[in-house]
């Protein structure tokens, strides 16, 4: 089926390939304006990834104050730019127009009402993705949006660019159930997703495309991951997906600076490390695996004692316990966290200061974080340098890129999506004042 609404020319003025949150945001904006748009998507239908979110309840956005909000962000470019460098800044750019209130408001308008759960996180009533996911497409297809769904974008055409009498063009090669079909549009706006869960369609594959063509981009790493660990076989049998709480964890940088520490939940799984605790402190893990080639954290197995209390319950005459009869009795230590008490602590020595210095800050090494495709979002993509601050290529004018394509990576809480859409709004309008511009400079 080829696109009923291109003119006789075969053209459109814009297209929005990818057709996730960040990619309807921005095919929301240019029908907002009366702008004919077609978005089109690999996958037999839109929005599979949002979906998932919603098995897990739909965390949209955070109720955070907006600064602490604002610094959950950060690029592949901060080690350049540092913490307030464009990078960050361009991020908080888009989220001041479409903030976490802007977010329960849009949701509002489309029927879904939200609440702010315990920690502060943001769900809809309800916690599903399909009722507002429903409620979205319908309105846009009312708005005249056209949605083509199996239509995989696979590259530029060789005359990529053109002049015409009415601007440039793009034109986008792409396969379709019929084959392969040209669409030539004035703007276009990618939404292609990151590199993880490439079954729900975002499997990073435009990256050598959009570099090959001039678009500066990052290679794509995994953020809010899991790491391997080769676990005894004791230890696997036993506890292979026990969650690992309450625990501590702390994660220093090369120079011994804390960079992390919280506490929270972890889980052993088959393959290693992984829970909310560690998706938390994965950016930080995952880069010193990447300088450093290791990544040292440390747990904390009593993060509700202190050192000191642990210290004075182990002076305690011991009498004939087992040493794990004796962590248990006197500190309630069992279970997995006992196991890996002993699987990490190697020889334990019977010096009550060691001990307890070791059921506070137990050492774990690790080497490698788990295979890109497991990981809830990804970090890399197209640098935020590369773009103007309307989300517009600077090295190809009237491309826009938007959502977790681009550079920057937050941790789960609602962060990723409330950027998502965010940055496809920035690049909705953008596209809007772009074609604005080309019209007036043609008049
Ligand atoms: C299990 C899981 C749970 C999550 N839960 C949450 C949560 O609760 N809260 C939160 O904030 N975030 C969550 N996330 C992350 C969030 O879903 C993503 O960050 C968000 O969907 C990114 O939106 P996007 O529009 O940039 O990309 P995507 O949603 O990945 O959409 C990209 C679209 O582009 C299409 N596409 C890709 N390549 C092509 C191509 N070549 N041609 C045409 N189309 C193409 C894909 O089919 C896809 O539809 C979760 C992620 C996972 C995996």
């Amino acid at each position: 089926m080829g696109f009923p609404a291109l003119n006789a020319t075969g053209s459109t003025a814009v297209l929005v390939v990818g057709a996730g949150p960040a990619g309807l945001m921005a095919a929301e904006q240019l029908s907002n304006a009366g702008i004919a748009v077609h978005v089109c998507d690999a996958m037999p239908s839109v929005g599979r990834k949002f979906l998932r979110a919603g098995i897990g309840g739909l965390n949209l956005t955070h109720a955070e104050n907006a600064q602490s909000f604002r610094s959950r962000y950060s690029h592949s470019e901060s080690d350049v730019d540092g913490a307030d460098g464009k990078g960050v800044g361009t991020v908080s750019s888009w989220l001041q127009d479409f903030d976490a209130d802007a977010m329960r408001r849009w949701a509002q308008q489309l029927g879904v009402e939200t609440f702010v759960g315990s920690s502060g996180r943001v769900f809809p009533v309800g916690l599903k993705a399909a009722p507002l996911l429903r409620a979205w497409l319908h309105r846009l297809r009312e708005q005249g949006c056209v949605l083509h769904t199996r239509w995989r974008w696979v590259g530029f055409s060789e005359a990529h660019s053109a002049t015409t009498q009415s601007g440039p063009f793009h034109t986008l090669v792409f396969e379709t159930p019929d084959g392969a079909q040209k669409v030539s549009a004035q703007a276009v706006i990618f939404a292609l997703g990151g590199g993880s869960w490439a079954r729900l369609g975002s499997d990073g594959c435009w990256l050598p495309v959009l570099a090959q063509a001039g678009v500066a981009c990052s290679v794509l790493k995994p953020a809010n991951c899991g790491f391997d660990y080769d676990w005894s076989m004791r230890l696997l049998e036993q506890f292979a997906g026990s969650p690992l709480k309450p625990v501590g964890l702390t994660v220093q940088d090369a120079r011994g600076q804390v960079v992390f520490s919280r506490k929270g939940e972890a889980l052993v799984s088959r393959h290693g490390i992984q829970g909310s605790l560690i998706y938390a402190a994965s950016r930080h893990i995952r880069d010193l695996i990447d300088h450093e080639g290791a990544a040292r954290i440390c747990w904390d197995l009593l993060p509700d004692r202190t050192l000191a209390q642990v210290q004075t319950a182990l002076r305690a005459p011991r009498g004939k316990d087992s040493l794990s009869n004796w962590l248990r009795k006197r500190l309630g230590l069992e279970g997995v966290r006992l196991s890996l008490f002993h699987e990490l602590a190697g020889k334990t020595c019977s010096d009550v200061d060691q001990l307890a210095g070791l059921l506070k800050q137990l050492p774990q090494t690790l080497h490698k974080a788990r295979p890109i495709d497991e990981a809830i979002s990804t970090a890399g993509g197209v640098l935020l340098s590369a773009v103007d601050d309307q989300l517009m290529s600077a090295a190809i004018p009237g491309l826009f890129f938007a959502g977790e394509m681009l550079d920057w990576e937050a941790p789960t809480g609602g962060y990723l999506l409330n950027a998502a859409f965010a940055s496809g709004r920035r690049a909705g309008q953008g596209a809007i004042a772009w074609l604005e511009a080309r019209r007036n400079s043609l008049d």
